[in-house]
């Protein structure tokens, strides 16, 4: 039987205890959670990268970077108390890893330098 690192080091032999690299318990199931996510480290932590005005644009903008290879993160950030709207017209707010935040800034730049803002808007 395999085991693995909690922290995605890798897999090792059942007689491993302890993961060589980060000194962790060893598990039984590969850790989902550090494939498919980013692991924010100490050294590269999520950022606040742009606020958008509604969720359209921000899972465009999203879109976009992904192109790029920069993985972001989509956070309502939402009307406040007593506000009204879907969540649609909520803003939104980006993050992105701090080593690929230069790099999504001149995107977003390009994004709302270039972006016919009139042509994008929900019509209502
Ligand atoms: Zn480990």
């Amino acid at each position: 039987m395999t085991r693995y690192c909690p922290a995605g080091d890798g897999a090792f032999e059942d007689w491993v205890e302890r993961c060589p690299e980060c000194g962790l318990a060893v598990i039984d199931r590969a850790p989902e959670d550090a494939v498919a996510a980013p692991a924010p480290t100490g050294d590269d932590p999520i950022i606040y990268l742009a606020t958008v005005p509604n969720e359209p644009l921000a899972r465009m903008w999203a879109d976009v970077l992904a192109d790029a290879g920069i993985r972001t993160l989509v956070k309502a950030v939402g009307p406040g108390f007593g506000a009204w709207g879907s969540v649609a017209t909520f803003e939104h707010e980006l993050y992105v890893l701090r080593s690929r935040l230069a790099e999504a800034k001149a995107i977003v730049r390009e994004l709302e330098g270039d972006g016919p803002s009139e042509d994008i808007a929900p019509g209502q």
